[in-house]
């Protein structure tokens, strides 16, 4: 379940640009290939899914920083329920 109330287009742009900033020292875990972040403010254009129902990117090797660093920090971090990505307190 994304977090609806902070899913916003604003909230794409600031973790873009934050992006440039590094992924903080106490997030742990890894991505499940859940392709939540991937629908940030909605559904990306080069998510797929494959039979398992695991998300795939079209793009992969050449996704932008803000998707690789994805979730950078807990406060940008808008899909816990499903992410593999967890933050130590
Ligand atoms: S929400 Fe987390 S587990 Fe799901 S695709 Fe994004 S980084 Fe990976």
């Amino acid at each position: 379940m994304i977090k609806r109330n902070k899913n916003t287009w604003l909230a794409k742009v600031k973790r873009t640009f934050t992006a440039m900033l590094p992924v903080a020292k106490n997030r742990m875990g890894q991505c499940v290939n859940c392709g939540a972040c991937c629908r940030l403010p909605n559904n990306c254009l080069f998510l797929k899914f494959k039979p398992d129902g695991k998300s795939s990117c079209f793009i992969h090797p050449l996704r932008p920083l803000n998707c690789r660093k994805y979730p950078r920090t807990k406060a940008e971090w808008l899909t816990e329920d499903a992410c593999g990505f967890k933050f130590k307190n």
